[in-house]
C-alpha cells in the first residue's frame, strides 16, 4: 500500500479550463477571477488570501487583498471554492470541493489534502453499525493534527 503523503494539489489547468470553471458556477470570467482562481488551484497547502495576493502582487500590481477576498468569497458562494478551518483563525481556501480530509501541520501551519477509501470506509461502517439517535451521518471530514515529517536531505 502506498503511505506516502499525498501532493498537494492538481496540475494548473489551462485558461480555457479556468474560464469553464467559472461559467458553469455562474460566474464571469474576469481576468482577475482567472488568476485568482489558478493560484487557489497551485499554491500548495491550502492558501490564505493574503498569500493568493501576495503571490499575484508582483504580475498584477494594482490587484488589491480586498479584491482577492471579495473574489474568494464570492467563489464560496458560488460552491466553487470552500472555507477550510485553521487554528490560527486565518480563513483558508481549498479549490477541491471534493469529499476529503486534511492534515493540519502544527510547525509549517501547512493545510495537506488526505484521501483514503480504506478509512471512508471504515468510518462508515463504524457509524452505521453504531447507529447514532436522531441523525444520520452521510459525509465526513478530518481535522488531523500532526507534524510533517522532515525532508531527508
Ligand atoms: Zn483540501
Amino acid at each position: 500500500m502506498d503511505t506516502s503523503l499525498p501532493s498537494a494539489h492538481l496540475p494548473a489547468p489551462d485558461r480555457d479550463a479556468l474560464h469553464d470553471r467559472l461559467s458553469r458556477a455562474g460566474l464571469r470570467a474576469t481576468q482577475q477571477r482567472i488568476v485568482i482562481l489558478e493560484s487557489l488551484l497551485t499554491l500548495p497547502g491550502h492558501p490564505t488570501a493574503e498569500q493568493v495576493h501576495r503571490h499575484l502582487r508582483p504580475a498584477n500590481p494594482t490587484l488589491s487583498l480586498g479584491t482577492v477576498y471579495k473574489a474568494l468569497d464570492t467563489f464560496v458562494e458560488a460552491g466553487l471554492t470552500r472555507r477550510v478551518p485553521a487554528a490560527e483563525g486565518n480563513r483558508r481556501y481549498d479549490a477541491d470541493c471534493s469529499a476529503h480530509h486534511h492534515l493540519y501541520c502544527t510547525d509549517t501551519q501547512e493545510i495537506l489534502d488526505f484521501c483514503d477509501p480504506q478509512l471512508d470506509a471504515l468510518i462508515a461502517e463504524f457509524f452505521a453499525a453504531r447507529q447514532l439517535k436522531g441523525f444520520q451521518p452521510h459525509s465526513f471530514s478530518l481535522h488531523i493534527t500532526g507534524r510533517k515529517a522532515s525532508e531527508p536531505h
